[in-house]
């Protein structure tokens, strides 16, 4: 792709302090442009999900494959209706508890829905997000916002604006600046199109939660383990290897003592080992180190700038600690074992205890 366009950066701290701003960014997508700006979960890279050709211009902006579908935000839960059918009555439970907030929810889509937005896939996903920025854009836009994560595709995904800067410059018309995202990691996907809900992505919303509002509730086996071959995506993301730095990401499962011996005897013979861990091991180890955090929050916030900071010092290798799946570690478990493209090395069975 070319890069053509001239990339506008605007800082808005409150967007009630900057309705001028607001309007421009809302006028460009209303003309088919694209803006990214930020959400409570990362950057998105946002343009009129009902207009295929700007929706098309999001796919070759971020090299996104044509077959992984949009997730559409909205201003208000009633907009649902203008894009799916069948609304079950849980959709609307699930809205009265999670939205505004990181939940997206995929419901059977209505012919207005371009098959470009849900790439080709008969239902479409449906967001409201609680970012104030993204929030008046979107209400502004008075359209319904197609917007995946604001970064290339494949790299990690942006959670400031300087990300953003980064891989879009030259690609989108502007980039809204509204500081770090809280979450820090893309929102919970649950299908509500089959018997049972189904957990097709992981996020600050945790199975736990969704349970206490619908009762059982599936997790996918495709958001812990790599799909099996020949096996469909029911989340067609899940299939790509996603989130990944430029260095190769190892996973070791194992206690802060085992990890710290491990990375520092790797460390002798391989050349730019760093490591990522959730901060006790930093004082044991010999290589570089990028921090997490203890709990699955504080990780999810923090997961994708340490990614993109253990590029930037030129990591060749980070050996990452495995954080614990449960509860927001899920989400977290979730993007760092696609990162390291599903290798995962157990220390007691490597005969390190
Ligand atoms: P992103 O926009 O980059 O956060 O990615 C959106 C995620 O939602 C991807 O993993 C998509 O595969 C998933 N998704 C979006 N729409 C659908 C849909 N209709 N059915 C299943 N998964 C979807
Ligand atoms: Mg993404």
């Amino acid at each position: 792709m070319l890069l053509e366009k001239k990339t506008e950066l605007v800082k808005i701290d409150d967007p009630e302090n900057h309705p001028c701003e607001i309007a421009r960014a809302a006028e460009i997508l209303q003309k088919g442009g694209l803006v990214a700006f930020p959400t409570e979960t990362v950057y998105g890279l946002g343009a009129n999900g009902l207009n295929p050709a700007a929706t098309a211009s999001i796919f070759a902006a971020k090299g996104r494959p044509q077959d992984n579908p949009l997730i559409v935000h909205i201003a208000v839960p009633s907009q649902m209706e203008a894009l799916a059918r069948e609304i079950p009555h849980s959709a609307w439970k699930l809205a009265e508890r999670f939205w505004p907030g990181p939940l997206t929810m995929i419901l059977k889509k209505r012919p207005v829905v371009p098959d470009v937005t849900s790439g080709g896939l008969d239902t479409v996903a449906i967001r409201l997000p609680s970012h104030p920025v993204a929030r008046a854009l979107i209400a502004k836009s008075g359209v319904p916002v197609a917007a995946p994560s604001a970064n290339l595709s494949g790299s990690p995904s942006p959670t400031t604006a300087q990300h953003c800067v980064k891989d879009l410059t030259g690609r989108v018309d502007m980039i809204l600046d509204g500081g770090r995202c809280g979450v820090g990691v893309e929102s919970t996907v649950i299908t509500l199109t089959g018997e049972l809900p189904v957990v097709l992505r992981p996020g600050f919303v945790t199975p736990e939660e969704l349970e206490e509002v619908l009762g059982k509730v599936l997790v996918d086996p495709a958001v812990t383990r790599q799909l099996e071959q020949g096996r469909q995506a029911a989340s067609p993301g899940m299939k790509y290897k996603h989130y990944a730095p430029a260095a190769r990401v190892v996973l070791l499962l194992g206690t802060t003592q085992q990890f710290c011996r491990y990375v520092n005897q790797k460390a002798q013979t391989e050349p730019g080992v760093f490591a990522l861990g959730f901060g006790p091991e930093q004082q044991d180890l010999t290589v570089p180190f990028e921090r997490l955090g203890e709990t699955g929050e504080d990780q999810a916030a923090r997961l994708f700038d340490c990614l993109r900071r253990l590029d930037e010092r030129g990591a060749k290798t980070v050996y990452a600690r495995c954080p614990e799946p449960k509860g927001v570690g899920l989400a977290v478990y979730n993007r760092l074992i696609r990162a390291a493209g599903f290798t995962l090395v157990e220390l007691s069975a490597a005969g390190l205890a």
